[in-house]
């Protein structure tokens, strides 16, 4: 899901790529086409052109580390925006009373009748709950047969009035009937229709009125795009919900509801359905939606990094000096070091052009060259240029003045000399992975 979102985003970000600081001028068409993103994912125009507008303040008023290129920063800015829109943290559903009481409103179609059966299996399964289900919905006899299915199978009863069309004394008994019979959970499921109309509203607001739930949940199909958030003003309007279910977000959905139904309702989304089995419901985190939505932003900006620091420049030189064989200790020291400037070397291992696979299997942790590049510091400008004058005595001092050991100065020579053969041979010496397996 999201894909199209993500794609969108992170082409608008590479446009910041190579940009040395955000100025008004070099973010303009970042902020376009964020805002393209955003619209094209259904998310409603009001709420994009403040989303653009805010994130380009917080671009503006950063203070430009050098370390920190603009496109990471531009991530980060949205990733924080995009889940402070959908409500920064995630809330819980109200769990008071005895029996709490749980009532779910929506259209027909939305997933009301699946939800109920979800969350009843979530709070059976993860709270220690035990539910019963009420079969709200008159209208639709499939509705009835449905959720006893549905209760059947995660071993939870359904209270049911054959017959009856009407909801309030159905809900108002099925609570009677919870207490009886030790239930600590009620969880009503309502009549939809197609669309919104009166007749509908005023049913489930007389449902709300005689049974007084604890939590009013109201669930939406998120691939009605803006319609869902139509839906969810009208509803909220007359109910007062206390959360939003996003359902059928496993769908082709361009995940726009998610991003506008916070803002336009002010009502936390709780719970997503991600398919139409009865575990596959998700509670909603707004911070891991925004990674979603990015595409896992953190490795958008590593390969930025590796990209930045390998740059072409400096490949055709190290290539020269391959090819002419002067490859050097001093040239073994600055790749050691480029490595290093680009942060943890784990999570960069497998992103680097050209290393991933020889890296895969490799464990490396960050002091890895600590020792190696102590040996180096310790030979003199000659013996770094020209290895071959590194006889036993110079090996010896450099070992005391590493404070390492011969043999790892004799290691380390003869992995030196086996790279520089090695890179010789590998064609154009782009082949940075074999040189760092050897280095082990
Ligand atoms: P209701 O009329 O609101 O009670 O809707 P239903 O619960 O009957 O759901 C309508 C259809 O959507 C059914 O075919 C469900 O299997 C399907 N459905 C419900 N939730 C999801 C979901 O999260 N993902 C997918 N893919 N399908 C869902």
């Amino acid at each position: 899901m999201f894909e199209n979102l993500n794609e969108k985003l992170e082409r608008s970000f590479k446009m910041l790529k190579g940009q040395g600081r955000i100025t008004e001028i070099n973010i303009a068409e970042t902020l376009k086409e964020v805002r393209r993103a955003l619209l094209d994912a259904d998310v409603n125009y009001k709420i994009a052109k403040t989303f653009t507008e805010t994130v380009k303040e917080k671009a503006l008023g950063q203070d430009v580390l050098s370390a920190v290129k603009p496109g990471e920063m531009m991530v980060k800015i949205v990733h924080d925006e995009l889940a402070g829109l959908m409500g920064g943290k995630s809330v819980d559903i109200n769990m008071q009373g005895n029996p709490t009481v749980i009532l779910i409103a929506g259209l027909q179609g939305s997933g009301k009748t699946t939800f109920s059966g979800k969350l009843a299996k979530h709070l059976k399964t993860k709270k220690a709950k035990n539910p019963l289900l009420v079969a709200g919905d008159v209208y639709r006899p499939a509705a009835i047969d449905q959720l006893k299915v549905l209760g059947e199978q995660i071993n939870v009863p359904v209270y049911t009035e054959e017959g009856s069309k009407e909801p309030v004394k159905i809900a108002k008994a099925a609570i009677k009937y919870a207490k009886e019979k030790g239930h600590n959970l009620v969880i009503v499921d309502t009549a939809g229709r197609l669309a919104i109309d009166e007749e509908m509203m005023n049913e489930i607001a007389a449902v709300k009125e005689a049974v007084s739930p604890h939590e009013i949940l109201f669930v939406v199909d998120s691939m009605t795009g803006q319609d869902a958030v139509n839906t969810a003003k009208e509803f909220n309007d007359r109910l007062d919900f206390d959360g939003v279910v996003l359902t059928k977000l496993d769908g082709d959905t361009r995940g726009g509801a998610a991003l506008s139904i916070r803002s336009v309702v002010n009502k936390p989304i709780k719970f997503v359905g991600t398919g139409e089995k009865l575990d596959a419901l998700d509670v909603f985190y707004p911070e891991r939606m925004a990674d979603r939505i990015l595409g896992m932003g953190d490795i958008v900006s590593l390969v930025e990094r590796a990209q930045e620091q390998f740059d072409a420049e400096q490949a055709r030189q190290l290539q020269k000096k391959l090819a002419k064989n002067q490859f050097s200790f001093n040239d073994f020291l600055s790749q050691i070091q480029q490595i290093k400037k680009m942060g943890n070397l784990k999570d960069l291992a497998g992103m680097i052009p050209g290393m991933g696979k020889a890296l895969k299997d490799i464990d490396i942790d960050d002091d890895a060259f600590k020792h190696i590049e102590a040996i180096i510091h310790s030979m003199t400008p000659l013996e770094r240029e020209d290895p071959a004058v590194l006889n036993g005595t110079r090996r010896k001092r450099i070992a005391d003045g590493s404070g390492t050991n011969i043999q790892e100065v004799n290691r380390l020579i003869k992995q030196f000399d086996e790279t520089r053969k090695m890179m010789r041979m590998v064609s154009q010496g782009k082949n940075m992975g074999r040189m760092m397996g050897n280095m082990r």
